[in-house]
C-alpha cells in the first residue's frame, strides 16, 4: 500500500549531504524541494529561500496562499516526473525536526480520557470539572524538548510522594507513560498540517505537582512529533460531523462549517525482551481522532480570545484520544488503570508503565473511497538514565 500517494504531499526536513533539506515523502520517496527551487523548479510560485530554508518556518510564515500554490505545483512536477536528481530514498533518510517549534499548547479534548482522569486521580470526586464543556482546556508545554520521532527517550527524574508516603523523594519517575494524540501546525493565521504527538508523561512527578496550577515538569522533558506535517488540505475528503456538544458553547466558541478529522490511530509497543526475541512489536490500543470533543477551530478560537497573537510554527496538541471502550485508551494510565490492571505482553511480561527498553511507535490513517494516506510513525524508546 502507498502510504504517501499525490494526494497527500506531507512536508519533512531530511538530511542530504549533511544539511538539512525540506522535502515532501512521495511514496518510497523524498522529493527534495531544496533541490528543485534551487534548480528554478518553484519559480513563479513562491521566493525559492522559502524552500531552501532547514525548516519548515518561513514557508509557515508565507501563509495559506503559497502553501496551496506550492503544493500545487509539487503535485504537478511530480506527475511529470522531474530529474532522479530531485529524489532520494525515503527509507533510508535521516529525518530531523521539520520546524523550530514556536509555542506549545497542550489541550484536553478527549471526554473520555478527561474522565478517565478525572476517576484515577480525584476518585472522590465528580470526574469532569465544570468548566470542561465550556472551552477548551489546555495548558502551555515546553517548545524547547519537542524531539523529532526516533530520538531516544531518557528517563526523567523527579519529585514524587504516594499517597502512603510522609514525605517527597527525587529519582527516576516509577510511572513513565505516554499520551497518544495529534497536533496541528499553524502560520500565523490558518492551520498547515497536522502531526502525530507522544506527549511523554511521568505520572508520579504529575500526580504530586499538578495542583494548584497542572502540568509541569512532568512533561517538559520530551514531546515527541512525527517527522512528516500532513498539510490540512489533504485531509480535507477525511472531514466529518464534529462531536456533538451540549451545552452550547458560548458564541466565541460556535463555528460554522465545523468540522473534526475521521483519522485511525494505534499504539504499538515492544519491550526490549521482544525486541532481542524476534517478537514484533504489538498493538495495545486502537482509537480515531473524531472522538475529540473539542475541534481544531474551537481550540485555535479559544487561544487567540484574549487578544493574543499566534506565530507561525506554533504546534497545537489534542490531549490524549481516548475511546469510549478500554482497547481505545491513549495511556499506560488508562490502559492498566493507574497500574492496577497490567498489560500482558507477548513475551510473558506484564507493564503497567514504561520500562526502560520499551519502545512506543504511534500509528495514524485515513482511509475513504480508495484514497490511503498515513501520518508515518511516531517512534521513542526509553533509555534508562
Ligand atoms: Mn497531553
Amino acid at each position: 500500500m502507498n502510504d504517501f500517494p499525490i494526494e497527500s504531499l506531507p512536508y519533512g526536513v531530511f538530511e542530504r549531504n549533511g544539511n538539512a533539506h525540506l522535502g515532501v515523502a512521495y511514496g518510497e520517496q523524498i522529493f527534495d524541494l531544496h533541490a528543485a527551487a534551487s534548480a528554478r523548479l518553484f519559480d513563479g510560485v513562491c521566493d525559492a529561500s522559502l524552500l531552501t530554508a532547514t525548516a519548515l518556518n518561513p514557508l509557515l510564515a508565507a501563509g495559506k496562499k503559497t502553501w496551496g500554490t506550492v503544493r500545487e505545483r509539487c503535485q504537478a512536477l511530480l506527475a511529470k516526473s522531474p530529474g532522479d536528481e530531485h529524489f532520494v530514498d525515503r527509507a533510508g533518510a535521516r529525518m530531523r525536526l521539520p520546524l523550530d517549534v514556536a509555542d506549545y499548547v497542550d489541550f484536553y479534548s478527549s471526554e473520555q480520557h478527561a474522565r478517565n482522569l478525572g476517576r484515577i486521580f480525584r476518585p472522590d470526586a465528580e470526574p469532569l470539572l465544570p468548566n470542561w464543556k465550556w472551552m477548551p482546556i489546555g495548558y502551555h508545554g515546553r517548545a524547547g524538548t519537542i524531539v523529532v520521532s526516533g530520538t531516544p527517550i531518557a528517563r526523567p527524574s523527579g519529585q514524587r510522594k504516594a499517597p502512603n508516603e510522609e514525605t517527597p523523594s527525587f529519582g527516576p519517575s516509577r510511572m513513565l507513560d505516554i499520551e497518544l494524540e495529534l497536533g496541528f501546525i499553524t502560520g500565523s493565521e490558518d492551520i498547515f498540517g497536522l502531526v502525530l504527538v507522544n506527549d511523554w508523561s511521568a505520572r508520579d512527578v504529575q500526580a504530586w505537582e499538578y495542583q494548584p496550577l497542572g502540568p509541569f515538569l512532568g512533561k517538559s522533558f520530551a514531546t515527541t512529533i512525527s517527522p512528516w506535517v500532513v498539510p490540512l488540505e489533504a485531509l480535507v475528503p477525511f472531514a466529518v460531523k464534529p462531536h456533538e456538544q451540549s451545552p452550547q458553547p458560548l458564541p466565541h466558541l460556535r463555528v460554522q462549517e465545523d468540522f473534526s478529522l475521521d483519522i485511525a490511530l494505534e499504539i504499538d509497543l515492544q519491550s526490549a525482551k521482544m525486541r532481542n526475541a524476534g517478537v514484533s512489536a504489538v498493538t495495545i490500543s486502537r482509537t480515531n481522532a473524531r472522538e475529540l470533543y473539542w475541534t481544531m477551530s474551537q481550540q485555535l478560537a479559544h487561544v487567540r480570545s484574549n487578544g493574543t497573537q499566534i506565530r507561525p510554527g506554533d504546534l497545537f496538541a489534542s490531549g490524549t484520544i481516548s475511546g469510549s471502550d478500554p482497547g481505545s485508551y491513549g495511556s499506560f494510565i488508562e490502559l492498566t488503570w493507574r497500574g492496577a490492571k497490567p498489560l500482558a505482553l507477548p513475551s510473558g511480561e506484564a507493564r503497567a508503565f514504561l520500562e526502560d527498553g520499551d519502545e512506543v511507535t504511534l500509528r495514524g490513517w485515513c482511509e475513504r473511497d480508495g484514497l490511503h494516506l498515513s501520518f508515518g510513525e511516531c517512534r521513542g524508546r526509553v533509555e534508562s538514565t
